[in-house]
């Protein structure tokens, strides 16, 4: 059966592709490619004569027709214009089309910024969210950082450059100027570059720093949120449960000085005036 294979490539320095992608890109009968001109010069690099035909955007769905009578004959690979195809890139529909014809997909393991970033920013890795790209219109903009206001997991963004600064000021109003936050610009290129500061720190780099070329913005997650005290009569009434059970007023005083938010000398206060 044959197989497509999602192949990354590069997303600046071409020594970032793997053996076996460039095995895969040569043996394959074809290469669907986001842009055939942007990939010829990859394949030119790596003296790799496969066919190309193109696969993009506005093609995507148009295409499926061509790629599947490919597939008939032999293995075809997608590859994007840099990247992993399908994340924030062409590929997505025609993975789902395979998927239901009962294709083979292979997907190589291999570049792609958000990880890149994500692991340099020195931001939490063990739970994140890519949201790809933000919108644009200042309106989206906001609710789209009301929505994530709350977030407690690092959230990957794409953005341009020129949008940058915008997006900043939109998730400062939003989320305030200390959150944590990372841009990681030109990653793997000449002039790599990682911002690594609170929101407002960050902006104001940028603010005199015009930014130039391909950024992602990581956002720390959400602080979690302050448990909310208990009134007064729910401590003193929890309090004199646990003394009734025979808990020691040392160790109630304690176990609710977690649960409650209040002080534990405070509780243990309120014990004494009990006995007394
Ligand atoms: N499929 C790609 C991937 O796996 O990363 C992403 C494609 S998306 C159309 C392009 C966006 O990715 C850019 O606008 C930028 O946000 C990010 N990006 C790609 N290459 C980058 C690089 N070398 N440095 C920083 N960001 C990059």
């Amino acid at each position: 059966m044959a197989t497509l294979y999602i192949v990354p490539t590069p997303i600046g320095n071409l020594e970032d592709i793997t053996l076996r992608a460039l095995r895969v890109l040569r043996e394959v009968r074809l290469i669907a490619a986001e842009d055939t001109r942007t990939s010829r010069v990859l394949l030119d690099h790596f003296d790799i004569k496969t066919p190309m035909t193109s696969y993009h955007e506005h093609n995507k769905l148009a295409k499926l027709d061509a790629i599947f009578a490919a597939l008939a004959g032999g293995d075809v690979a997608l590859i994007s214009d840099a990247g992993t195809p399908g994340i924030s890139d062409p590929g997505y529909e025609l993975i789902v089309a395979a998927l239901a014809q009962g294709v083979r997909v292979e997907a190589l393991p291999g570049a792609c910024a958000a990880i890149t970033a994500l692991v340099a920013s020195g931001l939490p890795t063990d739970a994140f969210a890519f949201l790809g790209f933000p919108p644009r219109k200042a309106s989206e903009l906001r609710a789209f950082f009301e929505a994530i206001r709350n977030e407690p997991r690092t959230v990957i963004l794409y953005e341009s450059p020129y949008r940058l600064v915008d997006t900043l000021q939109a998730a400062l109003a939003v989320l305030g100027a200390a959150r944590p936050a990372c841009v990681g610009r030109e990653i793997s290129k000449l002039h790599e570059e990682y911002t690594r500061a609170p929101i407002g720190e960050v902006l104001a780099y940028y603010q005199s720093h015009t930014p130039r070329g391909e950024v992602v913005l990581l956002i720390g997650g959400a602080p979690p949120p302050v448990a909310q005290a208990w009134d007064e009569a729910r401590v003193r009434a929890a309090l004199a449960a646990r003394l009734d059970e025979g808990e020691p007023l040392k160790v109630a005083a304690k176990a609710l000085a977690t649960l409650s938010g209040w002080d534990r000398r405070t509780i243990y206060g309120f014990g004494i005036e009990e006995e007394s």
